[in-house]
């Protein structure tokens, strides 16, 4: 990898969910969002087709916001795909997916999660051909490729934009008499197909599934696409297949009653993740916390591991959205305070373990252990479920510039001066793959924002002249 400090140039992990040929299409589809929500919560919108008309209902904001009325219900056709819009950016309306293109060969509606690390070289390649761009996203450039494409037929055009773009790409492209879904060869994202009441249907995670009671039958393999219409279902190969699934939809991202790509729940693979932690950086302590809720399920399997107490001492309050607006009064440890807070009786006199499931800034580790600190803990020390983070990621989450990394600046010692924290300890490369694969073949897991090996190629240079 050249010695550049980087900034991640691609915005979006998100949240997908499509069915074919179901009467209540709009209304599944509806529901399966509210399963990914976890996924995003800047946007959601939901395309339905009825005989060859496209409707959209979308909106900025939790999909309760924007299907506040019901709306979703109202949208008729038997086929409907919707998304909901994780970003670190400003996404304005017209960037809400589906978006619905019209070309020569019909009206299709496209849902992307992911992040495509060569669309701002096709961008260009394309504009200066005389191509207008509407917006800033990436499923844009696919659907200028499928336009473009020498062929009428929509799966042979799909396969055609595909062989031009590279990156992380969990894609469903609804047409009128088809829903197609497509996974990247590395198979980066999660994409699940499922079948409910004789209907498939794709999701991002297999929890959208449980929601709706569908029946899940596979994932989609790297290097896939799925074809779904009147004659059945049809699966082509649109790639070599190099598998690299993302480590941090374990760590992090995916929800913790999701299977990913094999029969084990993500929560069954964080409490491993857990109790590899302990094993490897073991402490003497009353109790042991986890932040919730993401690393609940670590902090379990800590607990376990060395017979400490799991315990409730910090709770979180669900409905401070991301979107909170600071008062006036600037003071970051109220900010905290709104989102968390501490359970004194718990905590106060206790030698506690904290355990994260990432330290990418710092800055929640550090505000939390003020926290315990405040309410009077007689140690604190903090233990990480994955490793440093310390190269960005360019597949869609959002984790950010060389220069934003904690890593970057400071050595563990140093960080944990900074947190205030008795003890600070992270997970290895080595422990997190041994948790997540049960052996210590890392084959076939993205690691690269914590080794820096990037499984697609990367054009460093644009990367970096992009965010500029
Ligand atoms: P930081 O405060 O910058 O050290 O970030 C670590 C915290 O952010 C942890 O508590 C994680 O649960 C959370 N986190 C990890 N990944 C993400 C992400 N992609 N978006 C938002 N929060 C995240
Ligand atoms: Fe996931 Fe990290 Fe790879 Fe990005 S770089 S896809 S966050 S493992």
């Amino acid at each position: 990898m050249p010695d550049v400090q980087l900034t991640k140039g691609l915005h979006e992990a998100c949240g997908v969910f499509g069915i074919y040929g179901h009467p209540h299409a709009g209304e599944l589809v509806y529901y399966g969002l509210h399963a990914l929500q976890h996924r995003g919560q800047e946007s959601a919108g939901i395309v339905a087709v009825d005989q060859g008309k496209f409707t959209t209902h979308k909106g900025m904001g939790l999909v309760t916001d924007v299907f506040r009325n019901g709306d979703a219900f109202d949208l008729s056709g038997e086929s409907a795909v919707g998304h909901v819009m994780y970003a670190n950016g400003s996404p304005t309306i017209t960037e809400v997916q589906p978006l619905v293109f019209k070309y020569r060969a019909g009206t299709i509606a496209l849902a992307h999660n992911g992040a495509l690390v060569n669309a701002a070289q096709i961008r260009r390649s394309l504009e200066l051909q005389g191509s207008i761009f509407q917006t800033n996203s990436d499923i844009e450039v696919i659907a200028h490729l499928i336009a473009r494409s020498p062929h009428d037929d929509l799966v042979s055009a799909l396969r055609h934009a595909l062989g031009v773009i590279e990156g992380s790409y969990a894609l469903l492209v609804l047409a009128e008499n088809k829903l197609i879904a497509c996974l990247d060869p590395q198979g980066l994202r999660p994409l699940a197909l499922g079948k409910v009441g004789g209907s498939y249907c794709f999701a991002s995670e297999t929890c959208a599934f449980d929601l709706i009671e569908a029946e899940y039958i596979r994932h989609v393999e790297p290097g896939e696409m799925v074809v779904v219409g009147q004659d059945q279902l049809r699966s082509l190969k649109i790639g070599e297949p190099s598998p690299a699934f993302c480590s941090f939809e374990y760590i992090y991202f995916a929800r913790p009653d999701s299977n990913l790509t094999s029969n084990t729940s993500v929560h069954q693979i964080r409490r491993k993740l857990g109790k590899q932690l302990a094993a490897e950086s073991p402490v003497e302590a009353d109790l042991v916390l986890g932040v919730p809720d993401s690393s609940l399920s670590a902090a379990i399997g800590y607990a376990e591991a060395l017979s400490i107490p799991f315990e409730m001492g910090l709770v979180k309050n669900r409905y401070v959205g991301r979107t909170f607006i600071q008062g006036k009064q600037e003071s970051r440890t109220r900010d905290v305070k709104l989102k968390l807070s501490v359970v004194r009786k718990v905590v106060e006199g206790k030698t506690v373990v904290m355990v994260d499931d990432s330290l990418i800034r710092g800055t929640t580790s550090r505000r939390i252990v003020r926290l315990l600190r405040d309410a009077g803990v007689k140690a604190v020390h903090v233990r990480i479920s994955s490793p440093p983070v310390a190269h960005p990621c360019f597949y869609g989450i959002d984790i950010s510039s060389h220069d934003e990394l904690i890593v970057t600046h400071k050595s563990v010692a140093e960080i944990q001066s900074y947190i205030g924290a008795d003890s600070l300890e992270f997970l290895t490369i080595d422990g997190l793959v041994r948790a997540i694969r049960g052996t210590n073949d890392n084959h076939g897991l993205c690691l690269a924002c914590f080794n820096g090996k990037y499984p697609t190629t990367i054009d460093f240079q644009t990367e970096e002249a992009q965010n500029e």
